[in-house]
C-alpha cells in the first residue's frame, strides 16, 4: 500500500479527484482524517504503479507528497524475494556461507605479469583471478587495456590456474568476445546508469558484477540491478566500491553502510572493492576486514607484482605478500561472523 498525504485546507473537490483516479486505475482509497493532515491509503498491487504515476499523482492539486511503501525496485527487492540469491560461477557459489575473494591486476598488461599475479593470489586463496582488458580511464591518453589480446590472456591464465574471470564490459559491442571469456562480466562505476548497456548484459544468463556509481545512491544502484533482472538475467551481484564525498584523504568514501543496507533492501548478493573505495595500498587489509565483519559475500582486491610499474591503480594494489597475509586475517574475522573464505 502508499500513502497520498494530502495538503493542509485541502479541499473535498481535490480528494474526489484523487479517488477518482485511484479508483479508475483499479485501487480502492481509504481516506484517514487526523487532526491535522488528511492522507489516503491506497489499496491494491500497488507494485504495478509507475514512477510517472506517482508524478502525475505527486502534481495534483491538494497533494503535498507520496510514501511508497514497495520499493520502485521489484526483482532485486527483498520483499519480492525472502532467500538470499545464490549465483552459481562455475563449482563456486556467491552468496552462500563461503566469502569470495576476487584478486588481481586493475588492468591486464602482459601474460606473464598475469600469470605470476594469479598463481600467487590463488596460493594465498583467492577464488577468481580479475583484470581489466577494456579500462574506463578518465584520460584518453592513459593506458586503455588490451582489448582482445587481454581477453586472451585471461583465458589462458584460468586454464592454467583454474582460477574463473572477472573481467569489465564497457562497450555492447565487445559483449561476444567479453561472454566467450568471462565467467563474471563486470560493469565499472562509470556505466552504472549506461542502460543500453545493462539492458544489453541482462539478455544472456552469464553473472554480472554491477558496481555502484561514483556519486550513485544505494536506490539507484538498485535500480541499476533491475535493469539487468527485467530482461531476464537475475545473476547480479551488487558492489559497493566508494562513492565521492567532500573528502579528500581517501579516494573515494567506502560506504559500508550499503553492506548491510542492501542486504535488507534485496536478496542479491554483495560484495565491496576496498580497493578504489580507499585508493591507497595501506588502507584497503582494515577496509576489507571491515568489509566482511559487516556482512559482505566477497571482496574484489587488486594486486600487482610490482605496483610501482602497474599501467593503472599502482598506488592502490597490494603486493602478493601483504595480500596473503591480508588472507589470513580475513579468514579468522570471517570465522567470528560465520563465514568461512
Ligand atoms: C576496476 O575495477 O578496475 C574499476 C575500474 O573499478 P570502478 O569501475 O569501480 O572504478
Ligand atoms: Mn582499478
Amino acid at each position: 500500500m502508499d500513502i497520498i498525504v494530502l495538503r493542509p485546507g485541502v479541499t473535498s473537490k481535490e480528494i474526489r479527484h484523487i479517488v477518482k483516479k485511484l479508483e479508475d486505475m483499479g485501487f480502492k482509497a481509504n481516506i484517514s482524517k487526523g487532526t491535522e493532515r488528511t492522507v489516503i491509503g491506497v489499496i491494491g498491487d500497488t507494485s504495478k504503479i509507475t514512477e510517472d504515476e506517482v508524478n502525475s499523482f505527486g502534481a495534483m492539486p491538494g497533494v503535498e507528497k507520496i510514501h511508497r511503501i514497495i520499493q520502485p525496485f521489484k526483482l532485486a527487492s527483498r520483499d519480492f524475494k525472502a532467500q538470499d540469491t545464490l549465483i552459481k560461477v562455475g563449482r563456486h557459489t556467491i552468496g552462500g556461507k563461503r566469502v569470495h575473494v576476487m584478486a588481481g591486476p586493475c588492468a591486464v598488461e602482459n601474460l606473464p605479469t598475469l600469470l605470476k599475479i594469479a598463481s600467487e593470489v590463488k596460493k594465498a586463496g583467492a577464488t577468481f583471478i580479475r583484470g581489466g582488458a577494456y579500462k574506463p580511464r578518465t584520460s584518453p591518453y592513459s593506458f586503455q587495456g588490451l582489448g582482445e589480446l587481454g581477453l586472451r590472456y585471461l583465458a589462458e591464465v584460468k586454464e592454467k590456474t583454474g582460477l574463473p574471470v572477472v573481467t569489465e564490459l564497457m562497450d555492447p559491442r565487445d559483449i561476444d568476445e567479453v561472454l566467450r571469456y568471462a565467467d563474471i562480466i563486470q560493469i565499472g562505476a562509470r556505466n552504472m546508469q549506461n542502460f543500453r548497456l545493462l539492458q544489453e548484459v541482462g539478455s544472456y544468463d552469464k553473472p554480472v558484477l554491477l558496481k555502484r556509481g561514483l556519486s550513485a545512491t544505494i536506490k539507484e544502484l538498485l535500480m541499476a540491478a533491475e535493469y539487468i533482472m527485467s530482461r531476464g538475467n537475475h545473476n547480479v551481484i551488487l558492489c559497493e566500491r566508494g562513492i565521492r564525498t567532500f573528502e579528500t584523504a581517501t579516494r573515494n568514501t567506502l560506504d559500508l553502510n550499503a553492506v548491510p543496507v542492501l542486504k535488507k533492501l534485496s536478496h542479491l548478493p554483495v560484495i565491496v572493492d576496498p580497493s578504489h573505495g580507499a585508493g591507497k595500498w595501506d588502507l584497503v587489509a582494515p577496509m576489507a576486514k571491515a568489509a566482511i565483519a559487516a556482512g559482505a559475500d566477497g571482496l574484489l582486491i587488486e594486486v600487482h607484482i610490482k605496483p610501482e610499474e602497474a599501467l593503472s591503480d599502482g598506488e592502490q594494489s597490494l603486493k602478493p605478500d601483504n595480500f596473503t597475509v591480508l588472507m589470513k586475517e580475513l579468514r579468522a574475522v570471517a570465522r567470528a561472523v560465520g563465514r568461512t573464505i
